[in-house]
């Protein structure tokens, strides 16, 4: 999983003139004309939000009917998931209603499970009921990736969704309650040792984070509990963390995480996770009740039912207009997609700024072709990578150009977030949240 800057700066307000009627005063069109072709995009996230968006915005008077589908109603700004694992902000601020953007920008919204698609038959398959389509936009995103390995998906907490992000805030708080009270030394080192297994770029954001919510703010609280008693590691395969990053960069941040007391334990896979903790590939045990596998994703489950080549992580190649191999009417993007820019060896990175600008392109292409014009190529242009560690730490790099570290890599990732960020309400939720976070008060309560 890469971390990017989110160009969530998507697309203006929604077009205008269009055949199908819409509510005085609103966006979200309430009839459909016959006629109409229909434009079906899967997926609320960053490629979904910024296909729906664009196609709302640039049909100019086609007479098509966008509807977005998803199964959950809100859309989730991943960047900041982290801090709702460590209590750093609350969990309804970094999430906006998909049925506002939907009547901002003038398409139709479905709260449905897709369960699968009908390349042949034209229709997607959801728990509501069969939805037809002309053009298909997949944006389903991925999974976490647990390589096969069942025992690691039962007995590890993943950061994905919102719930994961409550369920990891719950068991680190779960884990000092009974630990407080807990008088088995070998129990009390399982409950205070805290695991993240991948040092990607969210393993590092999450781990420092959890270094300083233990260290800076919980323990005060704990009496019985030393901090010498407290734990927080991170384990990584490869020999580096961040890989990807800047390099310079990423060994800052190693450095910083050493600094902090973080423990990082590089070469060393992680081949099983008991309830009682790891082991490592070289058959070493490490007890932890708390165990987050932020090892990479792989492309949602949905991916494996299309044609075409994939990727071992399950992504599906596309061409350079997004659409998949045989079918010039199905496109996919984002993290479910493997795009490879001309003399480029590897796929792009699964993040968000690639997933917005392969939504947008996707978006074009089928109106390109309603329109009976040629489809265009992908384009796009790295805008940056930021990762926070912890208080008042981060590292940044911005257009190939500006490097920067400590205070200013946080204040860049702190500002570029915060700018992101959708809707105004939970911009000023953060904000407050992160101003107690600076005064070291943070929501310590069980969810
Ligand atoms: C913890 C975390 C931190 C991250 N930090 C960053 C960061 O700092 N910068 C960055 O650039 N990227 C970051 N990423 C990666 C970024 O979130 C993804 O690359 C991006 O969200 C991909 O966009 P997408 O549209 O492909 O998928 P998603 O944004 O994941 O959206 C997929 C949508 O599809 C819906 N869906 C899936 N299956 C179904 C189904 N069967 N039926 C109905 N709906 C379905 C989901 O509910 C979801 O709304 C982070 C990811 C995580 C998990």
């Amino acid at each position: 999983m890469r971390k990017a800057l989110v160009g969530v700066g998507l697309v203006g307000a929604a077009g205008a003139a269009a055949t199908v009627a819409r509510s005085a005063g609103r966006g979200v069109p309430t009839e459909v004309s016959p006629n109409a072709k229909r434009a079906v995009v899967l997926g609320a996230g960053f490629g979904g939000l910024a296909a729906a968006r664009t196609l709302a915005s640039e049909k100019n008077g086609e007479d098509l009917d966008v509807l977005l589908v998803d199964r959950q109603n809100y859309h989730l700004f991943t960047p900041i998931l982290y801090q709702v694992a460590t209590a750093g902000v609350t969990p309804d601020n970094i999430v906006h209603p998909v049925r506002y953007i939907a009547r901002d920008h003038g398409f139709r919204f479905q709260e449905s499970n897709v369960e699968s698609i009908d390349l042949e038959g034209r229709q997607v398959h959801t728990d509501d009921g069969p939805i037809p389509f002309d053009y298909l936009v997949v944006a389903v995103g991925s999974t976490t990736n647990y390589f096969g390995m069942n025992a690691v998906q039962e007995h590890s907490l993943a950061l994905k969704t919102l719930g994961d992000g409550i369920s990891i805030r719950n068991r680190i708080l779960d884990a000092l309650e009974a630990a407080e009270v807990e008088t088995d030394p070998e129990k009390r080192k399982a409950l205070l040792t805290f695991i993240v297994v991948g040092a990607g770029y969210t393993g590092v954001e999450l781990v420092t984070s959890m270094q300083d919510l233990l260290h800076k703010v919980l323990l005060k609280d704990y009496p019985a509990i030393k901090p010498e008693e407290v734990r927080v590691m991170v384990v990584e395969a490869i020999g580096q963390v961040m890989l990807g990053f800047d390099q310079r960069l990423a060994d800052a941040a190693e450095k910083t995480m050493r600094e902090k007391g973080v423990e990082v334990l590089l070469n060393t896979p992680v081949n099983r996770v008991e309830p009682e903790g790891i082991y490592t590939a070289s058959g070493d045990f490490i007890p932890s009740r708390t165990v987050v596998w932020a090892a990479g994703v792989r492309a949602s489950e949905l991916i494996g039912q299309l044609p075409g080549n994939k990727g071992r992580d399950g992504r599906v190649s596309v061409n350079d207009s997004m659409q998949i191999e045989g079918h010039d009417n199905v496109f996919v993007v984002g993290d479910a997609a493997a795009y490879v820019l001309p003399g480029e060896a590897r796929p792009l990175p699964p993040n968000a700024p690639v997933a917005i600008a392969e939504g947008k392109t996707a978006a074009k292409n089928v109106l390109h072709s309603l329109r009976g014009e040629p489809v265009e190529p992908f384009k796009y242009k790295r805008q940056g990578q930021l990762v926070a560690l912890g208080y008042l730490d981060g590292v940044a790099e911005l257009y190939g150009r500006i490097r920067l570290s400590g205070l200013l890599g946080w204040l860049a990732w702190r500002g570029v977030y915060l700018y992101k960020l959708t809707g105004m309400k939970n911009r000023m939720g953060v904000l407050v949240d992160w101003a107690f976070g600076i005064a070291r008060k943070r929501e310590t309560n069980r969810l």
